[in-house]
Order: C-alpha cells, then structure tokens, then sequence
C-alpha cells in the first residue's frame, strides 16, 4: 500500500467534442476495475452501436425535465441541441464503494461539478491540433456537416475555459492520455486531504513511536 485508504475522486474529464475524452474514459473504465463510468441521461437519439443503460440512459425530453423537476441531476446542460445530466444515482453509488467515478461531460457540467461535488478533479482535454479535431469529429461519419461547423464553434469557445480546470491533458496518443489520467488521479489520492482518517494514522504512528521511545529509555 503506497497511500492512505482514501476518500475516490470524481474525475471530471470534460473536452470540445471530438477530442476523444470518450475514449480515455472507456479505457480507465475497461482497464481498471475501481475506475467505474458515470452513465449520464441525455434525450439525444442513440447511435448505431450504441446500449440504453450503457453509453447513457436514452429519455425523452418529458422524462429528462421529469429528472429536473425532481431535483435527480447533479448537473445538466444542453449541448448540440440536445439535453445531457449527470444523475445523482451514478455519483453516489460508486463513491460509496470506493471507487473513482469517471464523468465525461462538456465544460458547463463541469463547471456545474466544481460548485456541487466537492473534491472533483477537472480535466480538460485537449485536441493537439484543429485538424486532428475536424478528422475525428468527421471520421464518425455519424454527424452532419451542419452538426461538424457547431460542433468545432462551440469547441472553440469552450477553449476559454481551460484555466478554470485543475489540469490539461493532450490527447495526442490514447494510451499516453490514459497514463497521465492515472497519474493525476495517483497523485490526487496521495493528497492528505484525501485520506479517510488521517488524524486517526496520525494518532497510531506517534503512539506507536512513544512505545518505541519508551522501550529505549527504560
Ligand atoms: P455526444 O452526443 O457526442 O455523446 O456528447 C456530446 C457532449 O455532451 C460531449 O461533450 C459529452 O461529454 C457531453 N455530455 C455527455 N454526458 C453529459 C452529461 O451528463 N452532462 C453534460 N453536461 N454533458 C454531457
């Protein structure tokens, strides 16, 4: 054990669409068994290959307002056109069972997590260059051209809002991005803050050097 039982971290990776932030959630998730991913709600149609439940809980836009009214969001936003939430279920289960939730969302959720969840960590995620975003954003094949021009000028005010986040990863190569997710989150872990009974340890360890101390002077 190289660090204290701790309290898990929100992991809030949040990105312009088309940056792949989708891909390093899936990896930790996939990976890493006390990774677990925050299945948001959304009213946006599902796309080919994509599981209700899964990916996200397909409503309609009765049942999404139904989530608000109901106070059942911890966040939510309208993004492309469509409406996208973080139920309160996904942050507490996980949480509650020590595991690191992993939430991929746009900036306004993220924002919306830093006033709400506290000790999230905020990650944004940057493309390394324009065309690597247009050639994902494109490669999809599932979006229209109409969808790709709003999609790249909402990732270019989205930008701004990097220096707001706690860190910023380049996702140049997935699996480097992966690492260094990881590697945020080791470091986070390690933060006394984050120990689930600090005072407690510390207690532990000067009784234990009293003894010590004890033993040497008698
Ligand atoms: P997509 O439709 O491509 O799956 O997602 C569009 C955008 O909505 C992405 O930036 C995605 O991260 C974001 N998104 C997905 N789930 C949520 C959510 O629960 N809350 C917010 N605020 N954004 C979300």
């Amino acid at each position: 054990m190289t660090s204290l039982p701790h309290v898990p971290c929100p992991v809030v990776l949040a990105a312009p669409s088309g940056t792949g932030k989708t891909s390093i959630a899936r990896a930790l998730v996939s990976g890493w068994d006390h990774y677990v991913f925050s299945v948001s709600a959304t009213t946006r149609p599902p796309r080919r290959g994509e599981r209700d439940g899964e990916h996200y809980h397909f409503v309609s836009g009765a049942e999404f307002q139904d989530l608000i009214d109901r106070s059942e969001l911890v966040e939510w936003a309208e993004v492309h056109g469509h409406l996208y939430g973080t139920p309160k279920t996904a942050i507490e289960g996980p949480i509650g069972r020590g595991r690191h939730l992993v939430l991929d969302i746009d900036v306004q959720g993220a924002r919306q997590v830093r006033e709400r969840v506290p000790g999230a960590v905020l990650i944004f995620v940057f493309p390394p260059t324009a065309r690597d975003l247009v050639a994902r954003l494109t490669g999809r094949g599932t979006e229209h051209a109409d969808d790709v021009r709003r999609r790249l000028t909402n990732a270019r005010a989205e930008l701004s809002a990097a220096e707001d986040f706690d860190y910023v990863v380049v996702n140049d190569d997935l699996s480097e991005a992966v690492a260094a997710v990881r590697a945020i989150v080791s470091a986070e872990v390690h933060r006394p803050g984050r120990a689930a009974d600090l005072t407690f340890t510390v207690e532990r360890l000067k009784a234990e050097i009293d003894e010590e101390l004890a033993a040497r002077t008698a």
